[in-house]
């Protein structure tokens, strides 16, 4: 049974936020906050607890082509809202609708940068190989993200940076991710014949974790910057498969690395990491 729309909704779209926040909060008597968003994978994204104690509204995050829609879609959102996939019939009118929006909207634009060969490819370490071998495709549960993970942003460029001496005595950063550019970068001094493969594709994995949240994970505020490392990074984190090994080699030659950084000289051979097959 579709509900109708409460008593007091304009005739049509074009719809606000507000209206359609109002319309979901009749409709489902519980407080629905929405907001539009440009998103073409989760066009529809809710947070938020019913009847949460505190009062605070379900967050309703959806693509602005729902400003368009007939109003038997905003009793179909109302439905789903309610009771997810059991709501059949709404479920199946929703997905039709939305997958004709989408067939309307126009192409992406295409991204600012893309990757240069010269720029992944390195001397002993080629970035795009690993790169694939960490974003999969959503069917296959082996690969440490898929796509999606990176929302509307899309998967971030990656290139190896500049060949340079460092200064650095103390530390040094092996990657580096940039929110303006979704851009990653990985110190040059990972690629030699003894910095294994497997430690490249972590510091590779740490900066796509840091791309995905800034995909997925907006700033609260404009302006505002997200602690990179809290408590929830460090989690995912440690979920790498190859976490423990890539971090004991790490730690084990990151004195070594900085004065090959310093001194351009090549990396001697590690013979063993105690517990570790190197
Ligand atoms: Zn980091």
């Amino acid at each position: 049974m579709p509900l109708s729309p409460p008593k007091g909704t304009p005739i049509g779209p074009p719809w606000t936020a507000k209206e359609w926040g109002d319309f979901l909060t009749k409709a489902t008597d519980n407080p629905v906050r929405v907001t539009f968003g440009r998103a073409r994978r989760q066009v529809i994204q809710s947070k938020g607890y019913w009847d949460d104690p505190t009062g605070k509204p379900i967050e309703l995050r959806i693509s602005s082509f729902f400003s368009q829609a007939p109003v038997e879609i905003l009793s179909a959102v109302a439905l789903w809202l309610r009771s997810g996939k059991r709501a059949k019939a709404a479920c199946t009118e929703l997905d039709l609708w939305i997958a004709e929006r989408l067939r309307e909207l126009p192409p992406k634009p295409a991204p600012v940068r893309s990757n240069r060969p010269q720029e992944t490819e390195g001397n002993h370490h080629d970035l795009a190989p690993l790169v694939d071998e960490l974003i999969g495709p959503a069917a296959r549960p082996k690969f440490e993200y898929q796509e999606s993970d990176f929302g509307d942003l899309g998967i971030p460029t990656f290139s190896w940076g500049r060949r340079q001496k460092s200064s650095a005595r103390r530390s040094l950063q092996l990657g580096s991710y940039t929110e303006s550019g979704h851009h990653i970068r990985i110190h040059p001094v990972l690629d030699q014949a003894n910095v294994p493969r497997w430690v490249v594709r972590f510091v590779l994995f740490h900066e796509l974790l840091h791309a995905s949240r800034a995909a997925t994970d907006p700033p609260h505020q404009p302006g505002q910057r997200r602690t990179p490392h809290d408590r929830a990074f460090r989690m995912r984190e440690a979920e790498y498969s190859d976490y423990a090994r890539a971090c004991a080699w790490q730690d084990a030659r990151i004195g070594a690395l900085i004065r090959s950084a310093r001194s351009g000289k090549p990396l001697g051979k590690l013979r063993r990491i105690l517990g570790f097959q190197l």
